[in-house]
């Protein structure tokens, strides 16, 4: 007989919040939720997704080409140095580039600000068929907005109800919306701080401004807090992703990707011409 290979549980359902209030304090940043292998376990069982996960997005692609409407959107929050570049490298590379549309978003401009801030998400929405990957987001406008007071209290306040209704939309017309918080620890952000200081190739990545913002942090916490939090839907639940141990990050949102992709039974789309008959026509043509 066949050794019963033990069911893994869900790490998508592991990983959701719960839809009560949101205590940051009481999610481990170096907890591993879901797997209990060590490093080198993980990084090979990240390696062992690669497969599923490429299939899979070939057939969502697939599906894309042929008039299918469905498309995934990763949402990636978190504080400076907490991996949200390190999962579109790492993760993004295991798929086909042309299927995935990665998007980092920054200070908005001035007419971007006029505009709305919803605005230059909608131009970034993965087409059908895509897995989009935001390396922050619209919730900038209540995380940075809100602790540096770049919009009114009454401007931010309507922007949680806008998000959610924004994103209950895009749910409704076929995207499926993950939302990952990797959640750091600030002793693992003062490393990661100093390994950038430590390392030429890395001073690019430091930015004497991130200093102010991490001594904000407690503001920062509170902020996400009532974000994810407030915006907890049915239709777009929030993850928080322990992310203090880059290896668990890694595997903990391609595991995430690959329930999603699972979840959506992805066939491969049928043609829509008769296959014996094209075959004829090739096999007698010259
Ligand atoms: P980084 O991710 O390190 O390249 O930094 C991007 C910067 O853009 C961060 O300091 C964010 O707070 C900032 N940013 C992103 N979106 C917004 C926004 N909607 N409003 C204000 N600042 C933003
Ligand atoms: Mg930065």
């Amino acid at each position: 007989m066949a050794k019963t290979k033990k069911k893994q549980p869900s790490v998508l359902q592991t990983l959701t919040l719960p839809r009560r209030s949101v205590r940051l304090a009481d999610h481990d940043s170096r907890a591993t939720p879901g797997f209990s292998g060590d490093k080198a376990e993980g990084k090979a069982s990240l390696d062992e997704l690669g497969g599923e996960l490429a299939d899979l997005q070939e057939r969502l692609y697939a599906q894309g080409r042929s008039g299918g409407k469905r498309s995934v959107l990763l949402v990636l929050q978190g504080m400076d140095t907490s991996g949200k570049g390190g999962v579109m490298r790492h993760v993004g590379g295991l798929f086909d580039p042309q299927g995935v549309h990665l998007k980092a978003f920054g200070p908005p401009s001035a007419e971007e600000r006029r505009k709305g801030f919803l605005w230059r998400i909608r131009q970034q929405l993965p087409e059908p068929g895509r897995i989009g990957v935001f390396d922050r987001s619209h919730y900038e406008d209540v995380l940075v907005a809100r602790v540096r007071g770049l919009s009114s209290a009454a401007t931010i306040e309507k922007r949680y109800d806008a998000i959610n209704t924004f994103e209950e939309r895009l749910v409704g017309s076929g995207t499926i919306v993950v939302k990952a918080m990797l959640h750091i620890s600030p002793d693992e952000q003062k490393e990661r701080l100093l390994a950038r200081l430590d390392d030429p190739t890395k001073y690019w990545k430091y930015n004497p401004g991130d200093l102010q913002e991490r001594a904000l942090w407690p503001e920062y916490q509170k902020a996400y807090e009532i974000a994810l939090q407030r915006c907890n839907t049915k239709a777009a639940p929030w993850l928080v992703v322990p992310a203090d141990r880059k290896w668990y990050r890694n595997w903990a949102i391609a595991s995430i990707l690959l329930e999603t992709l699972r979840g959506m039974d992805l066939q491969w789309p049928p043609g829509d011409f008769d296959v014996d008959e094209q075959r004829r026509l090739l096999t007698e043509s010259p």
